[in-house]
Order: C-alpha cells, then sequence, then structure tokens
C-alpha cells in the first residue's frame, strides 16, 4: 500500500476511504479495476466526492440504433453525477460498477482521465463520419468533477477540429466557463447547446435535485448562453406527476424558460426504470406518502407512463408553449453514417417513452 497523504490519493485498490479516515477492505473494486482503475482521490474541497481516476479504452459510444434517436454517438467523461437527481435515468449504470445505484451514484465519480486522448485518436480514423456527438446524454458533463478535471473544453476543441457536429446538455452553471470557446467552435461546426430545467419550485429543486444549480441560477446560465450569441433549448424533463404537471407550475416555468431567452423546449413525464424506480420511491414515500399509491397506479406497467398521462400531458403543454413564443425543438442533426467503436451500452436521458419519439416531439440534445 503506498498513500500519498499531501495529495490524499489512494493509489493501492485494496483500501476504501471512510469520511476523512482510511480502511482496509479486502473486497477491493473489481468492478473498477475492470475498466482500467489508475486511482482514487478525495479532496477537501469536494467534501463527501470520491473520484475514481480510470484510463479508458474508447471515448466514443455507440447508442445503438433501435434506440431511434437523433444521434448515434455520445461521448461521457465521467460515470456517477453528483448532481444527485432522485429520479436519474443513469443510476443502474453504477451497479456494473458494484456500486450502488443511490448514494454511491452520487458520491463515487469515474472519471475518465485520457478521454480527450482516447477521443482525438478516434476522430482521427479514416472510418469516422463525422457524425453529431452528443455530451450529456448519460452523466452529466458538467457536475462539479469537471471543475477538477477540465474535460470538455479538449472534448469540444477535438471534435470542432474534427469536423464533428456536437450537441451539450447540461444541468451545471460551469457550462459559462466555457461559453466563449462553444460560441468560437460554433463557427466550425454544428453546436446545440440544452439546459435541462424542469423544477422550478425552490423547496422542490432541493429534495428532488439536491446536487444541482438552483432553478434560478439554470436560468442565469439559459441567459447566458443568449447572451454567447448560441440557441439554447431547454429540457423540461422529467416532469413529475402531481409534483410539477399542473397547469399553473408548467405556465410559470415555461413563462420562466421564455422570459430567460430560450429559444425552444421539449417537455416529457418522468420514467422509472429498474434501481432508479426504488430509489425514486423511497424518497417518495418519505417525502410525500400521499402520492406512493397514485405512482403505483401510474406506473403499474412498468417504467413508462400511461398513454393517457402522456396525452394529457402533451395537450396541456402545447398552448403554454405557444402563450410564451417557445419553438418546439427543431435543431437538425447529421444524418445517419457508418459506426465506429462499441464500448459499453449505457442508457440515455433519451430512453424516454415510444411517443416522444415522435417528430413533433423528439427529444434532443
Ligand atoms: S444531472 Fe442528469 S446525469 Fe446528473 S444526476 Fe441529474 S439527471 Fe442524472
Amino acid at each position: 500500500m503506498r498513500i500519498d497523504r499531501s495529495s490524499n490519493v489512494r493509489s493501492n485498490r485494496r483500501v476504501r476511504w471512510s469520511g476523512q479516515g482510511i480502511a482496509v477492505d479486502d473486497g477491493a473494486l473489481p468492478g473498477l479495476e475492470r475498466i482500467g482503475l489508475v486511482r482514487s482521490v478525495r479532496t477537501p474541497q469536494f467534501d463527501g466526492i470520491t473520484f475514481h481516476e480510470v484510463l479508458c479504452k474508447s471515448a466514443l459510444n455507440k447508442i445503438p440504433a433501435a434506440a431511434m434517436l437523433p444521434f448515434r454517438f455520445t461521448v461521457n467523461g465521467y460515470r456517477g453525477c453528483s448532481h444527485a437527481c432522485r429520479y436519474c435515468f443513469a443510476r443502474p449504470t453504477h451497479e456494473y460498477l458494484e456500486f450502488d445505484p443511490g448514494e454511491d451514484f452520487d458520491s463515487q465519480i469515474v472519471v475518465k482521465t485520457n478521454i480527450v486522448d482516447v477521443l482525438r485518436r478516434e476522430l482521427g480514423r479514416p472510418s469516422w463520419r463525422r457524425e453529431t456527438v452528443a455530451l450529456g446524454t448519460n452523466t452529466d458533463p458538467y457536475q462539479r468533477a469537471e471543475g477538477r478535471y477540465e474535460l470538455m473544453p479538449g472534448i469540444i476543441t477535438a471534435l470542432a477540429a474534427s469536423g464533428t457536429p456536437l450537441s451539450i446538455l447540461t444541468k451545471g452553471t460551469l457550462l459559462r466557463r466555457d461559453l466563449d470557446l462553444i460560441a468560437d467552435v460554433a463557427q466550425q461546426v454544428p453546436v446545440s447547446v440544452a439546459i435541462s430545467l424542469a423544477v422550478g419550485d425552490a423547496d422542490l429543486h432541493r429534495a428532488v435535485e439536491p446536487g444541482t444549480p438552483s432553478p434560478q441560477a439554470r436560468l442565469g446560465l439559459i441567459a447566458a448562453v443568449r447572451d454567447a450569441g448560441l440557441d439554447c433549448h431547454v429540457m423540461v424533463a422529467p416532469v413529475l406527476p402531481h409534483l410539477t404537471d399542473s397547469t399553473e407550475d408548467l405556465d410559470r416555468l415555461l413563462g420562466l424558460i421564455a422570459e430567460a431567452g430560450a429559444t425552444s423546449v421539449t417537455v416529457f413525464g418522468l420514467h422509472l426504470r429498474s434501481s432508479t424506480r426504488g430509489w425514486f420511491m423511497t424518497w417518495l414515500a418519505r417525502s410525500h406518502p400521499e402520492l406512493v399509491a397514485p405512482y403505483r397506479q401510474l406506473y403499474r406497467r412498468g417504467a413508462y407512463l400511461p398513454a393517457d398521462y402522456r396525452d394529457m400531458l402533451r395537450e396541456r403543454v402545447a398552448p403554454l408553449i405557444d402563450k410564451h413564443g417557445l419553438a418546439r425543438d427543431h435543431r437538425q442533426f447529421t444524418p445517419v453514417a457508418s459506426p465506429v467503436v462499441v464500448p459499453e451500452p449505457q442508457p440515455t436521458l433519451f430512453d424516454v417513452a415510444p411517443e416522444a419519439l415522435r417528430p413533433s416531439s423528439r427529444p434532443r440534445a
């Protein structure tokens, strides 16, 4: 075992941190070993978070064609997300690493420290067809870890240098740091920026998205994106049944989003699959026990809201979008071409109910 105490770095895989102390754990981290763990780090600046630095073998993830998404490639520099949204669709991916999908997902953050080099190599292959690459479809690229590791400037620059269009989806106000770069890059390749904002109430935000910037801060971010000369799409998703789906709440939120300068919006409801469902329902039982029965009824057939609810939401939202002068998603993406690499499969935010993929409402990042 070798520990560099000055940098608070763990360099032996069989040692796990517990609070500020060190404890030996014979169980090690086989899931992390599989994906190239180099070291695990805790620093006082990121209390409660452990960064697991890995050397990835591939950077471009190919989305299965069956997903019917408007893009086929994604890049994710991180696994796990300190934004800690209770409803996060990506939680089950942490189980592949033998972490739990609840608190570990929020606090055990995998960082692909060599991702920019690997990405450059993959983008340089003659077979790369310069299809749009989506950033932020699995975990948030501007979560707190990005303040330490600064992967995004290199990723964005590499994509632009290869002539590859890109889209960015985030809740993180750290995006402001890169706005000048993104605006520059947008002169070279098509760039789409989207902010996720679906909870306008401050108390509910603190409860259900505890690690994310406040709704007010994200409205400011939308304005900053527009000030940088970029269009700004807003994902009003997921809408939470009985919590954020009233006409009044949606009207107020869409009004604020329009006022901030957003150019277009996509709205769709919560889906709850596998371990995300358990994590969310545990929170719901504690915070809103009166809603447990209605949610069980709504999701009795599986991960997606029933068709009548989806129809209701669509009909409720359509006039509000018009009222506030917002556009539906109209962004263009490059057509599908041939595949490049096939790394680990990952669910995405766009793993949505089939009706949301119809042309009029298809969510895109
Ligand atoms: S910001 Fe996105 S990736 Fe991060 S926890 Fe929330 S929903 Fe998941």
